[in-house]
Formats: structure tokens, sequence, C-alpha cells
């Protein structure tokens, strides 16, 4: 009787899982496993949103393996000294897992392949958390992408791989000594925000719902920040309770069964591909998540260019972060973002421009910042959209084109509509107010603060720091 393991990452999910089907496929048991972190209370890059939605999912793998049989072990520490420990408890012949899309998880995998290999022991690991994998997609010269929409082009051409079997048949694994299920104590964490409903289950109610109705709008309403027109998919797709060859499959038949909505549909891959184009960015290039991928732009002199675990940004960073800035499209999308962990990409946009363009505080603690706070909490995406946002990235923004919120407001949120969810003090007044600066030294309300910074002259120093 053959025994191997698999060990879930970033794959919480039973149906169409690669390593999990081929571990199934060749072996009589399969030992099923979850690995936690061990840090505690302060993470640079971790906070409760995103533990609290990955303890949701585990709950809720843990439920759908018992009700078909299984059991999920959970254990906490290196990741290489827990899975030694498994080899050895359980005599394996093989690990399986799905690879990691980011230089830590990969630097692991490799480590791990020499360890297991001395230990006797295959290391096997799958292709997942993409549909095409980060070095797939290349160029004539098969050199990778730097611009994104040639890149989609490369992407939109290739075959698509299928998906996977799901498997139904699991053992018990009853001998293995196996933690509790985590809870945001388990890292000295408490809730901030309400949770979004976690696990396979819901993932999928929210593809459905999306790929009901409002995929057939979305190329016309998915810069509108409030109304729902989004898929809210990015936590399932950070943590794998959906899959991503699915998600695609399920798309491309919609686009084929109703040709007159294609181009909303195609809108939305487009996304999904925006999703592969900066893990690729992050493949190739991972000296990112130090510096600015632009050489030229590595030493513009931001008002904090040290890194934020060595030292907090100062005190309006302070006030960006907790959504204080006065101008209102601002302060509601850093609210928005403390209250549910989620902030809709339009705001993304604005909040992270503000910081690098109006503050000109270094797009480091705003990646850090969000990494902390968002549920969707992506390395690869993250890291992309603050280079896009600063300007130093691929295919970012040209320094040149800097986002004013006032006129942000009166495109996106011309009925003060998402101001006013997030902003209660602003909450009796007309949204015309919300679209130019107020006049010098009248506050818009009385609790709510004068803008931090004239935007026009903070441009200009942007665009000479650039020049310079
Ligand atoms: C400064 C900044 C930081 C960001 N940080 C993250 C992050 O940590 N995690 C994350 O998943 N996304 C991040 N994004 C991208 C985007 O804002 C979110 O993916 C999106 O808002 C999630 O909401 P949704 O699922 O409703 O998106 P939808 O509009 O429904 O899009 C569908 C899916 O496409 C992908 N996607 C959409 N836009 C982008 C994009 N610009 N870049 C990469 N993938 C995209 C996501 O997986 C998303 O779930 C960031 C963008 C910016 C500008």
């Amino acid at each position: 009787m053959s025994t191997a393991i698999h060990w879930f990452r970033r794959d919480l999910r039973l149906t169409d899982n690669p390593a999990l089907t081929a571990a199934l496929a060749h072996h009589d048991e399969v030992i099923l496993v979850y690995i936690l972190s061990s840090w505690s209370t302060q993470h640079h890059w971790s906070g409760s949103p995103r533990q609290e939605f990955l303890c949701g999912c585990l709950t809720a793998l843990a439920a759908d393996l018992a009700s078909k049989g299984g059991r999920l072990i959970i254990r906490q520490g290196p990741p290489e000294d827990a899975l030694v420990q498994l080899l050895i408890e359980t005599n394996a012949t093989a690990i399986y897992t799905n690879r990691s899309p980011d230089p830590f998880g990969h630097a692991l995998e490799i480590r791990l392949a020499k360890i297991v290999s001395d230990r006797h022991a295959q290391f096997l690991t799958y292709q997942d958390a993409a549909i095409h994998e980060r070095d797939a997609v290349l160029t004539g010269e098969h050199t990778p992408f730097r611009v994104f929409t040639p890149y989609s082009k490369a992407w939109l051409k290739l075959d698509k791989p299928p998906t996977t079997p799901t498997s139904t048949r699991f053992s018990p694994s009853t001998h293995l000594p196996s933690l509790p299920l985590p809870s945001l104590a388990t890292w000295g964490l408490t809730r901030q925000t309400p949770p979004i409903t976690p696990g396979e289950a819901a993932a999928r109610q929210r593809v459905e719902h999306f790929l009901d109705g409002p995929i057939f709008q979305y190329a016309a309403t998915r810069n509108q920040p409030i109304g729902g027109f989004n898929s809210r998919l990015s936590q399932d797709l950070r943590h794998g309770t959906i899959s991503p060859r699915e998600l695609y499959q399920k798309c491309a038949d919609l686009a084929s069964r109703f040709p007159l909505h294609s181009p909303s549909i195609a809108t939305f891959i487009n996304e999904l591909i925006w999703r592969e184009f900066y893990f690729q960015v992050l493949w190739h290039h991972p000296d990112i998540l130090d510096h600015e991928l632009q050489p030229h732009y590595r030493q513009l002199p931001w008002h904090s260019h040290w890194r934020p675990e060595s030292q907090p940004a100062g005190p309006a960073f302070d006030r960006w972060a907790n959504g204080q800035t006065g101008f209102p499209i601002v302060d509601a999308g850093m609210r928005e973002l403390l209250a549910t962990g989620s902030m809709h990409n339009r705001l993304r946009m604005i909040t992270a421009m503000f910081l690098t363009k109006d503050l000109h505080i270094w797009w480091m603690h705003g990646e850090s910042w969000f990494m902390r706070h968002l549920v969707d909490g992506e390395i690869a995406s993250n890291n992309g959209g603050w280079q896009w946002s600063s300007s130093t990235g691929t295919d970012a923004a040209p320094y040149f084109r800097i986002q004013n919120p006032w006129s942000q407001t009166k495109r996106f949120d011309p009925s003060g509509t998402y101001i006013k969810k997030w902003v209660p003090e602003l909450r009796d007044l007309p949204p015309h107010l919300f679209q130019e600066p107020p006049a010098p030294g009248l506050p818009l309300a009385k609790n709510y603060p004068l803008p931090m910074v004239n935007h026009q002259q903070a441009r200009d120093l942007t665009l000479a720091m650039f020049r310079r």
C-alpha cells in the first residue's frame, strides 16, 4: 500500500485541484495537511482580515473533506520541519503540492525538493494558481513581456489547460495527531472587519451570481465603486477556493452562448490576465519587492525612503491610512479598506496615486499597508498595482499622468453615494462639493479636515521630482 501527502497551500478546494487529483490517482492513502505559519501578533505583510478568511476557508475545507470521509491534518511551524516529521510518521513516499506563484514559496519548494529527496521520497509540484505558468507566455524571442497588451494577446492565443477531475475518495488518517483548526487567536490577532463568507461553496456562489448577470454589464460598470458590479472573487483566487481554469472555462462558455455579450465577458477575462501578467513580472523580476522595476526611478527623493518594516512613514502617512486627508474620495477608499478588508480597484488606484504623487511617500509603505489590510492581498498584484500607480513598474502609468482626486470623484462617484457611505461627516452635503477643493480655510464639515495638500502644487512637485 502506498501513502502520499497532499500539502494544501493556496489551493483550499477539492474541485479541479491538480496536485490533489494526481496524489489520489497514484496512491492508496493520501494524507491531507495544511501547515500554519508561526508568526505572532505583528507581521509586515499579513493582518487579521486575510488570516480570518484563511481560518474560515480551512474550516470549510475540513468540513468538505469530512463529508467525503477525509480528515484535514493541521500542523504548525516551518514547512520543512512539519513535512519531514509527517514523512517520518506516515512512511509516505511522496509529497504533492501546487506551485506557489511568489518567490518565497518558490524558494521553499527548492529547499523542500532537496530535503525530501534526501529522505528517498518524491516532491511533486503542479501548476495551479494561474492558467498559464509564469514562463509559458513569452515574446517571439523567448523573453518575458514587459507590456500588458502584447502579453494578453499572446496569452489568449495559447491553448488552455483542461480542468482536472474532482476527487471523492478520501481516507480519514485517524491515527495522526492534528492541531485544532486555527482562529485569529492562533496569531494573537483580533477581528478588524466583518468576514467575507469563506470556503469553496461560498466562492462558487459568488461565481454563479456574477456570471448570472453582472458580467454582462461588466465592461460598462466595472469602474463604479458602488453597486456591486465587480465579481468580488479576488480573495477566492488568492486562496484557491476557486480554480482559475474553471472560472476561465465558464466565462469562455458563456461568451460562446451569448455572443452579443462577449465584449463584456472579454473585458472580465482581461482582468484575469492582468493577474497572470503580474505573476510573471514578479517571477522574472523578483527584486521588484525591494525596489522600483525601472532602475532610473530607484533614486527618487520620496519623503520616506526607508523600508516600512524598519520605520513608520510618519504623520502624513497615518492621515492617509486612516482616511483623514481631507480629500473625500481618498478618505472614503481608505475607510472602506479599514472597515471591510477590501477596496474597489478604482479606489486602489486613486488612493495609491494620492499617497505617491500628492504626498510623495514611498509606494512601499502603501504596498505594505494594503498587504496587511486586504483580504485579497496578493504579493504580485499588489506590487504591480503600486508600481503602476507610482509610475515605476512595467507598463506603468506614465509619471506625468497624475489622477486628480477631485475630477476622479466627478467621473466615478458623481452622486457622492460612495463617499457618503464611508465618510458619514459628509452625508448631508451636495455631491458637487466633493468635486473641487473647498474654499481656503473652510472645511467641508465641522469634524472633517481641510485637504492636507494642494493637489496642483503637489502635482507640480511630482513632475519636477520625476524630471530630475
Ligand atoms: C494599488 C493596487 C493594489 C492592488 N492590490 C491587489 C491585491 O493585493 N490583490 C489582488 O487580487 N488585486 C489587487 N489589485 C487589483 C484589483 O484592484 C483587485 O484585483 C480587484 O479590485 C478585486 O476586486 P474584484 O475581485 O471584484 O475584481 P474584478 O473587477 O471582478 O476582477 C476580476 C479578477 O481579476 C483580477 N484583477 C482585476 N484587476 C486586476 C489588476 N489591476 N491587477 C491584477 N489582477 C486584477 C483579480 O483577481 C479579480 O478578482 C490592486 C490594484 C491596485 C491599483
